[in-house]
C-alpha cells in the first residue's frame, strides 16, 4: 500500500512541536515501536529547527514537511526550506560544527538525525535552500507480534 502527505507551515518555533505531532500521526500507520516513533519525531524536530533557525535565520518563511511509505516498512521524510542554504554540506554535517549561537546550539543536529534514522541525505544550494531527506526502516515488532497473534487466533 502506498500513502503520502505534505504539510506546509510557517518557520516559527511553535511549529517545531506541530511538526512532531504531524509526523507522528502519519508514521503511526506503520505501527512503529515506541522507540522508533520517538526516533522519527526527534529527527524531524532537528531538521525543522534547522530550517527555522539556520535556513530562515529566525526571520520566517515556509517549511515543507513531506512523508511517504510504499511498502508498510520504509518511511521517507523530507524537510525542505527556501532559506539561505549551505556552501559545504559535508562540513556542516560534521559533529559539533555549528554556525549558530554557541550557548543554544551544539552542532549535533545532523548527528542526531543520522543516529536515529537509517539514511540522511542533504541537498543544499546557497541562496536557494535546503532539502533533508531521511529514511527509516520500521520493524514494528510490537505490531508484528500483534498481527501474528491475530493470525493464530483467527
Ligand atoms: P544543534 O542542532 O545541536 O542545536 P546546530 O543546528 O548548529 O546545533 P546541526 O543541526 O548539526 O547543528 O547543523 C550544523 C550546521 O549546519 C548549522 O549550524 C548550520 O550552519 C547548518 N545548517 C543546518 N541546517 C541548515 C539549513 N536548513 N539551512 C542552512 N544551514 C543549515
Ligand atoms: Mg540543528
Amino acid at each position: 500500500m502506498q500513502n503520502q502527505m505534505e504539510v506546509i507551515f510557517s518557520a516559527c518555533p511553535q511549529n517545531e512541536s506541530f511538526a512532531r505531532v504531524v509526523i507522528a500521526a502519519f508514521a503511526v500507520q506503520l505501527n512503529p515501536t515506541l522507540p522508533e516513533m520517538a526516533d522519527i519525531k526527534t529527527a524531524v524536530s532537528e531538521a525543522v529547527t534547522n530550517a527555522i533557525v539556520h535556513g530562515y535565520e529566525n526571520k520566517g518563511g515556509l517549511v515543507r514537511l513531506k512523508a511517504e511509505y510504499c511498502d508498510r516498512r520504509m518511511l521517507t521524510v523530507t524537510v525542505q526550506d527556501d532559506g539561505c542554504g549551505m556552501e559545504d554540506v559535508e562540513t556542516a554535517m560534521q559533529p559539533f560544527y555549528s554556525t549558530g549561537d554557541g550557548a543554544e546550539r551544539s552542532g549535533m543536529g545532523f548527528c542526531v538525525m543520522q543516529t536515529f534514522m537509517d539514511a540522511v541525505d542533504v541537498v543544499s544550494k546557497p541562496g536557494e535552500g535546503t532539502t533533508v531527506t531521511m529514511r527509516k526502516y520500521i520493524t514494528g515488532e510490537v505490531g508484528l507480534h500483534r498481527e501474528r497473534m491475530l493470525d493464530e487466533i483467527s
